[in-house]
C-alpha cells in the first residue's frame, strides 16, 4: 500500500533502543524507513540496530540536554541528508505521593518527557521543513487524561505534551508537518514491569480494567507508528489517539 510506503524517509527515534521506542522504530524500519535510535544507554542502541538490521543507525542522546539534543539531531541530518520523523518517545517515570517529591525529581521527569520533546521538535523543525514536510509523534500515556496519586509529575508532564503537540500541530500544518500525539494504556516494557515490581496488585488491576483484557505488546505499537509517519495521516494533525485497549472508553 503506497499510503503506508516509508522508503526513503529518515526517523529519528528518541528512546529507541528499548521498548515501545523500539518497537515503533521496528515498524517504521519494515515500511521501507532508514531509522535512527536516539538514547543515552550506548550498549542498549547497539543492541536494538543489531535487532532492527542495516536501516537502523544510533546516536547518542540525553533529551534533557539541550546541546546534546542539537548534536544528535545535526548527526542524524549530516548522516542521511534529510530528516522526515521524529519520533518523542523517551520517557521516565518517579513515582512518589506530591508531597513526598523533591524539586530535582519533578524536574527529572518534566524535563525529560516535556522538555526533551520540545527540545527536540525545535531542533527538527528546519530539517522537516527543508523536507518539504514531515511528521511529528510525542508519546503521551493515559497520565494525559487521568490522574493517580502517585504520578503528579508524570501526568503534568504527559498532560502538557498532548497541548504541546496541538499548539506545534497549528504553528507548523503551514510548513506540511502533522504532528499527533498516541497514548499508550499498559505496554509490557522495562518501565512498565518495574512499574508491575513497584506496585502490588497492578497486573491484575491492569487485566481488569483493561476491555481488551491483555497487555499491549510491542507489535501493537508498530501499526500506529507507521500510519502517523506515513502519507496515510496527511490530514491527521493535532489528534491525541489513545492505543489502549480501550481502557479510557470504559467507566
Ligand atoms: P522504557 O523504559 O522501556 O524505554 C524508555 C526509553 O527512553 C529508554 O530506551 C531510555 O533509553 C530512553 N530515555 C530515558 N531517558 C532518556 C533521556 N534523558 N534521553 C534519551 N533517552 C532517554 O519505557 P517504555 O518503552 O515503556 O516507554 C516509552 C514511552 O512510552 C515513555 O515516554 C513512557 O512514558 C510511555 N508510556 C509507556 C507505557 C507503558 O505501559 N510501557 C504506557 C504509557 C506511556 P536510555 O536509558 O538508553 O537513555
Amino acid at each position: 500500500m503506497q499510503h503506508f510506503d516509508l522508503t526513503g524517509k529518515v526517523a529519528f527515534v528518541t528512546g529507541g533502543n528499548g521498548g515501545i521506542g523500539f518497537g515503533m522504530a521496528r515498524g517504521l524500519v519494515a515500511a521501507g524507513a532508514r531509522v535512527v535510535v536516539a538514547a543515552r544507554n550506548a550498549d542498549k542502541s547497539a543492541s536494538a540496530i543489531g535487532a532492527l538490521g542495516p536501516n537502523a543507525s544510533a546516536v547518542d542522546l540525553d533529551v534533557a540536554d539541550e546541546a546534546s539534543v542539537n548534536t544528535a539531531i545535526a548527526r542524524a541530518v549530516d548522516r542521511f541528508g534529510r530528516l522526515d520523523i521524529l519520533i518523542n518517545n523517551a520517557g521516565v517515570n518517579i513515582r512518589k505521593p506530591p508531597e513526598a517529591m523533591a524539586l530535582a525529581e519533578w524536574q527529572t521527569v518534566l524535563n525529560t518527557n516535556l522538555t526533551g520533546a520540545w527540545l527536540c521538535a525545535r531542533a527538527a523543525h528546519p530539517a522537516l521543513k527543508a523536507a518539504g514536510g514531515g511528521k511529528i509523534i510525542n508519546i503521551g500515556s493515559m497520565a494525559s487524561i487521568f490522574g493517580a496519586p502517585f504520578v503528579a509529575a508524570y501526568s503534568a508532564s504527559k498532560g502538557g505534551l498532548v497541548q504541546l503537540t496541538r499548539s506545534l500541530a497549528v504553528a507548523w500544518a503551514p510548513d506540511n508537518i502533522q504532528v499527533n500525539a498516541v497514548l499508550p494504556g499498559w505496554i509490557d516494557t522495562e518501565l512498565s514491569r518495574n512499574a508491575r515490581k513497584q506496585v502490588a496488585g497492578l497486573n491484575e488491576r491492569v487485566l481488569a480494567r483493561t476491555p481488551a483484557g491483555r497487555w499491549g505488546t510491542l507489535d501493537d505499537v508498530e501499526g500506529i507508528a507507521v500510519f502517523l509517519a506515513s502519507p496515510a495521516s496527511d490530514f491527521v494533525t493535532g489528534a491525541a489517539i489513545p492505543l489502549d485497549g480501550g481502557y479510557s472508553s470504559q467507566l
